[in-house]
């Protein structure tokens, strides 16, 4: 008896440190390849697969189909280059040190550097937007900075180099000669990040013919007049109406301005617009120009969306056709949402929902049942973790997230989060948004902006549009007291002591790009 106790004891032993080795292989048999696909800027509702009254994404929506929609999926800090520092390293911008448009520490432990040295082949290809080159990836080939739609160039280890083409259609030509070219008897793990649709909306001329002639309805709240909400929402430059510019709207400039002239022009938000209408020029001004400026945004915007969705169904149909459908996940999501003028906006930054919620579609043949919609709540920081438990690893003990593997099988663990931390840095930034912290939970979101001390509170349930700021009401003090006590428990939780909020102040537009050796401007 003593010796069966003894060997069960000795079982549990190695059992846990097998476990607590970051990154030890449990089951290489299976290990399943990744294709992560990202785009950037793209608002979970404009795609059909979450509902869009706006556009139709019949490629995208296949994988929500086949798979699993995630309905809640979070970014903890909404704006691109912080975004992708957090899903490669599982941990939030005060962890891995980019909390603005910072450049990204590449020597710190990522989740390609995790899956590489366990046996997988690693490849990094289409827009990367972190200031350093890529680490952990067997091949990469990524923009410079934000990188160009049209004839863009790419940086690889062998140098830079021009492509001709439009980017949408080359990262994904890109990705599929990653596919075809890697080794066969490794798995792979492939980040395939479009540039697209990130402003300056252009599209090719395709798609943009599909969308030339559409009215897209307008959202319910894009004349909001930000009635109880706090001084950060009155003092954003991202509105639709107020703030986008003449290159913004794709306007053509007199061929004769030149230099700094035409660049005065360009960024020029115009209070009028000259159009030609059936051969009649036309000026709008007031609220016609303010529709006409929607419908420009959104028509350019859905535009560039569309050549994604037709080049992720390209992609997809290779995968199934080369014989990768069955052992391979393929997940699509964006960097972040994006205000498609809700609350009269077209950026992100806010924590509202249009800006936080990413789309987060996952097809996984024989785990996870198609047609599948998860509501728990998801966070971008569990990426990492997901990918570590996905390939049969164990989940480093400093991600910060959490695998979403079990919900992907249809379980859910009792004790899977009932809130989440959110904290922007950006301030001004480019869009003079005001830095602020606060947690959502099932039903509710607290927000405060720190420098300003002031604080909003929506009753989601009540409120979906976030509209009415309830915190100054008498009744919901207990509401709030619970929420702030939620709040510091997982800024202590997480470790944000306001040392890098602290750090970062007064570097609110640029952070230390832009990188002028990579001649990388920052947008
Ligand atoms: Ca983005």
């Amino acid at each position: 008896m003593r010796s069966l106790i003894s060997r069960i004891a000795l079982t549990c032993l190695l059992g846990s440190s097998i476990l607590h080795i970051s990154g030890a292989p449990q089951s290489k048999s299976k290990q399943p390849n990744i294709v992560f696909l990202m785009s950037d800027d793209h608002a979970a509702h404009a795609l059909s697969a979450y509902g869009s009254v706006i556009n139709k994404t019949p490629n995208l929506d296949r994988i929500a189909n086949e798979g699993m929609r995630f309905d809640r999926c979070f970014a903890v800090n909404s704006i691109c280059t912080p975004s992708r520092a957090t899903i490669l390293t599982g941990k939030y911008s005060h962890i891995n040190g980019v909390p603005v448009f910072n450049r990204f520490d590449g020597s710190q432990p990522t989740v390609a550097k995790h899956l590489q040295s366990s046996g997988y082949y690693t490849g990094m290809i289409g827009k990367w937007h972190l200031g350093s080159d890529p680490t952990g990836f067997n091949k990469w080939t990524i923009l410079p900075g934000q990188g160009a739609y049209f004839n863009p160039d790419f940086l690889a280890p062998e140098g830079r180099k021009k492509i001709e083409g439009y980017t949408t259609d080359i990262i994904t030509d890109l990705a599929i000669d990653f596919l075809k070219n890697r080794p066969k008897d490794q798995p792979f793990f492939l980040m395939c990040h479009h540039k697209a649709p990130h402003r300056p909306w252009e599209p090719d001329a395709k798609h943009k013919a599909m969308f030339a002639n559409r009215t897209i309805p307008e959202p319910a709240t894009l004349r909001d007049n930000y009635a109880s909400r706090s001084d950060a929402l009155h003092e954003n430059q991202q509105r639709v109406f107020d703030d986008l510019t003449r290159s913004d709207l794709k306007l053509v400039p007199p061929s004769d301005l030149k230099g700094p002239s035409l660049n005065q022009w360009l960024n020029t938000k115009p209070k009028e617009v000259e159009i030609t209408v059936n051969g009649q020029k036309k000026t709008l001004t007031g609220e016609t120009l303010n529709q006409w400026k929607y419908q420009r945004y959104m028509q350019d915007y859905l535009a560039c969306i569309q050549s994604v969705d037709d080049n992720v169904g390209r992609l997809l149909d290779w995968l199934d056709s080369n014989g990768l459908r069955e052992n391979t996940i393929v997940i699509y999501t964006s960097d972040q949402g994006f205000f498609l003028g809700d609350h009269g906006m077209y950026d992100k930054r806010f924590m509202y929902e249009p800006s936080i919620k990413m789309p987060f579609i996952v097809r996984w043949p024989g785990v996870i049942k198609p047609g599948s919609v998860e509501k728990s709540l998801a966070i971008n920081p569990d990426f990492a973790p997901t990918f570590m438990e996905a390939s049969g690893l164990s989940v480093p003990k400093d991600m910060q997230g959490k695998s979403l593997v079990p919900l992907m099988k249809g379980e859910h663990p009792p004790d899977w989060r009932t809130s989440f931390y959110y904290r922007y840095y950006h301030d001004p930034g480019n869009h003079n948004t005001r830095a602020h912290y606060g947690v959502r939970t099932d039903t509710h979101k607290l927000i405060h902006y720190w420098k300003k001390d002031q604080w909003e509170l929506f009753d989601l349930s009540t409120d979906p549009n976030e509209l009415r700021n309830l915190y100054g009401d008498p009744q919901q003090q207990p509401t709030i007291a619970k929420l702030k006590t939620e709040l510091y428990r997982l800024k202590t939780e997480l470790k944000d002591d306001d040392t890098t909020a602290d750090k970062f102040a007064d570097q609110g537009v640029d952070g230390p790009f832009p990188d002028k050796k990579r001649n990388e401007p920052n947008l």
